[in-house]
């Protein structure tokens, strides 16, 4: 459905977008997720042909964004970072002459617009002008524009940014729905976002691709060695002693003395051990009570900086 190959942007020397390639299936919600400035904007203005890539290909739905820019244009339905500009404009005057400028046919107008208006649940309002609407339903508002020719695929950059807990939990439900039906890629610099609305991440940092998989995936890459997390009663400090006759534990690290008395450890195991029942038995024999024993997984967040490390690291060198 999208296919870019091999796209580079330069903004004058600077090198915003660096050689990159990827594709998209019909139907996929795909997270474009990077730092402040990875060039995830540029990438999704070069592929809603806003701007020109320097370098490469951009294909929508099988036509070139370059050579076949009108028929390209027609699939995607763009929400751009921020809300729209049209203050003076009502909600529906403005989803209006979204389906004008988007060519909407006359017969069909009436209907998409009502369709629209429903799906981002903006009928109550559809009369009051943006200027006095709060900034998540001006979000809406926004979505609402991109939806209404109905495309193919819709490009959300940053669709959360600037929104409040409630607003941004009801956009990504909005989001979630719309990929039923739509191609949607979304570009955001909120982790847990990207893993709870994309099964596909693109991981992009200072213009190139780092990975590309799913959040599992990616979660699981890192998770080399489990963690355990375990507070314990020791008053005499025997649990370094007991780990030393449990195989599997690679290193157990004292974190704190807590005000209840108890001690904070951290046990690095190898991978795939599971070293929990043993550890309980052994500590229960000593008359050690257990406070909390459980397995700390590898996160997205640690794949993420992980990942964005390791190229800095190869930057450095
Ligand atoms: P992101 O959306 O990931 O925050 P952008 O695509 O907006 O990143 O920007 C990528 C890099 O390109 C940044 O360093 C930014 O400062 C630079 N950049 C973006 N637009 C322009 C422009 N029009 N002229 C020069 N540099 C730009």
């Amino acid at each position: 459905m999208i296919e870019l190959k091999n796209v580079t942007k330069k903004y004058g020397n600077f090198l915003a977008v660096d050689d990159i390639s990827f594709n998209i299936e019909e139907g996929e919600i795909v997270g474009l997720l990077g730092p402040n400035g990875a060039g995830k904007s540029t990438t999704m203005n070069m592929i809603t042909g806003f701007i020109e890539p320097t370098n490469g290909e951009i294909i929508i739905g099988g036509y070139d964004v370059l050579k076949n820019p009108i028929k390209a244009k027609k699939q995607i339905g763009y929400m751009p970072e921020g809300v729209p500009l049209y203050n003076d404009l009502t909600v529906k005057e403005f989803v209006r002459y979204m389906a004008d400028l988007k060519m909407v046919s006359k017969q069909e107008k009436k209907q998409r617009i009502k369709e629209v208006l429903e799906k981002t649940n903006l009928t109550e309002v559809q009369n009051k002008l943006i200027k006095n609407l709060s900034r998540g339903y001006k979000q809406r508002v926004s979505l609402a524009g991109a939806l209404v020719s109905n495309p193919k695929i819709l490009i959300l950059d940053e669709p959360t940014v600037g929104l409040d807990p409630k607003q941004i939990t009801e956009i990504r439900e909005l989001i979630k729905s719309l990929g039923k039906e739509h191609t949607v890629i979304l570009s955001s610099h909120i982790l847990s976002e990207v893993s709870q609305i994309c099964k596909k991440v693109i991981i992009i940092n200072k213009g190139k691709i780092v990975a590309i998989d799913t959040p599992q995936n990616l979660e699981n890459k890192t998770n080399k060695g489990s963690i355990i997390k375990l507070i314990i009663e020791d008053e005499t400090n025997q649990i370094e002693k007991i780990a030393k006759t449990i195989t599997g534990i690679k290193q157990i690290n004292f974190i704190k003395d807590n005000e209840d008395g108890t001690k904070e450890y951290t046990i690095i195991t190898e991978e795939k051990t599971d070293i929990r029942k043993e550890l309980f038995a052994k500590c229960a024999k000593e008359q050690m009570t257990i406070f909390e024993l459980k397995k700390s997984e590898a996160t997205l967040e640690d794949a993420f900086m992980k990942l964005i490390g390791n190229q800095e690291e190869e930057v450095d060198n």
